[in-house]
């Protein structure tokens, strides 16, 4: 009996693939309110021994069972650019794609998260359509620092901040005397910074060729603006104490400088995403400007390195950077735009992606599924402070769960996904992997039922 059928509130998953903290083994577990009660062994529970349990048994076999995926790192745009991303498809496709917990950055939505009063607008929009947890980020910019402690206490997660513009005029980026005092204000009250990290004299200096050559494109984001910014950036958070968190790197050239400031004690840690670890610029077809994103797709050599980084453990977390907009913003040639990389949106839709793009090529590369778990569902739980109820398959944790063929194939194709619009640069391609049941403490998420999704303060 499915569990979406059971009033019951205790049940039990069986599968002899379950990705626990210390590995991968046969398991049953049992879930009761919502919660992970307990671990046992495979086979061992509702065979007549224990009365307690009425919820029923899903037997996933050799499917295997993960904590679902934590994504600190989406877009979802609502209110005032919904027709980009909204809530409601946003956690769609993101219970598709088996991530049960995002949390939403503060920019591209009008307002952005950078008042008490902007996240009191996002809180309210988003109330009764959420499929998965939902959590906020704020925004740091020039000039709102004194809006960061009520938003701090208000429970936003840390505050994003941009060292070069942002692509919308609500949220400025701020210059060096704006990031010293955040970062002293965020130093004080405890806070997480999270920092876009492109240098703007860089970019500004670079060569700007517009059209629909990708190589173009990347010459115009050099490695030079995100090693710049990092060091500028690490050099303020050294200074002032704050924790620091790298958002998307693209660049190689940052890891260096990150092993440095971690051996002098910096806290800084740092993020990639599916597109730089999965898709190069050797790749990317004249005019398909699904594929732009700030910082650039680099080139295969650039990947490889990225994944050495990854597999060093020096990535906190691989999340999606979600940042969809409107098919005529991206100047998709297909939809009659141009297909000019400098004037299309900058960003990636792949939330209901992520999982299967990463696998496919973790697999390739010999990794594990637990591997893919630390990346994508216990570290990023970790960045947030969501350790000990997100991200991992343990005793107490939210039974956020989700059921993973690991060899099923399927092709992407961009209308079939949940995304508002049907744009993304892994149309067309075969991924390996697919999600077959995604459930939300303890609930199958059905997406064409009543969402249950609850909003998320931090702890
Ligand atoms: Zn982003």
């Amino acid at each position: 009996m499915p569990l979406s059928e059971t009033p019951a509130t205790t049940a039990v998953i069986r599968s002899r693939r379950v990705v626990l903290p210390d590995g991968e083994r046969p398991a049953d577990v049992l879930i009761r309110d919502g919660r992970i009660e307990q671990i046992a062994e495979h086979g061992s529970l509702l065979a007549g021994s224990r009365s307690d349990i009425g919820g029923g048994l899903t037997d996933l076999g050799d499917t295997a069972l993960l904590p679902g995926l934590v994504d600190t790192h989406v877009h979802v745009n609502e209110p005032g650019r919904t027709e980009w991303e909204g809530f409601a498809t946003a956690t769609r496709a993101a219970a598709a794609g088996g991530v049960t917990t995002i949390i939403d950055m503060p920019l591209n939505s009008i307002p952005p998260t950078t008042t008490v009063d902007g996240l009191a607008a996002k809180r309210k929009i988003a109330d009764g359509q959420a499929w998965v947890d939902l959590g906020f980020w704020g925004g740091a910019i020039p000039g709102n620092v004194a809006d960061l402690e009520p938003l701090h206490r208000e429970g936003v997660f840390g505050f994003k901040s941009f060292l070069a513009p942002s692509g919308v005029d609500e949220f400025p980026h701020v210059e060096q005397a704006d990031l010293e005092l955040a970062l002293a204000e965020q130093a004080r009250i405890g806070a997480l910074a999270i920092i876009h990290a492109e240098d703007p004299a860089v970019l500004e200096a670079a060569p700007q060729q517009p059209g629909v050559h990708y190589r173009d494109f990347l010459a115009s984001r050099p490695d030079d603006a995100e090693a710049a910014a990092v060091a500028r950036l690490l050099d303020t958070a050294r200074r002032t104490g704050a924790r620091v968190h790298i958002l998307h790197v693209s660049s190689a050239a940052v890891l260096p400088l990150l092993r440095q400031a971690r051996a002098d004690g910096v806290q800084v840690t740092a993020e990639t995403c599916p597109h730089y670890l999965t898709l190069a610029a050797e790749e990317v077809p004249d005019g398909d400007t699904a594929f732009k994103c700030c910082p650039p797709i680099r080139d295969e050599s650039n990947r490889d390195q990225l994944w050495a980084a990854l597999a060093a453990g020096e990535f906190t977390a691989v999340v999606s950077d979600h940042s969809p907009s409107t098919p005529d913003l991206k100047l998709l040639q297909k939809y009659g735009g141009s297909g000019d990389f400098a004037a299309a949106w900058g960003g990636i839709a792949s939330l209901q992606l992520g999982l299967p793009a990463i696998w496919t090529e973790a697999r390739r590369r010999g990794h594990s599924l637990s591997d893919v778990v630390r990346w994508m569902s216990s570290g990023p739980a970790a960045l947030v402070g969501l350790t000990g109820t997100k991200g991992v398959i343990a005793v107490g944790c939210d039974a956020d769960l989700v059921a993973f063929d690991p060899d099923g194939e399927f092709a992407v194709h961009a209308e079939d996904l949940h995304h508002r619009n049907p744009v993304t640069p892994y149309a067309g391609k075969t991924l390996t992997g697919s999600v077959r049941t995604t459930w939300l403490r303890g609930r199958v998420v059905d997406v064409d039922a009543a969402p249950f999704g609850r909003q998320l303060t931090r702890n």
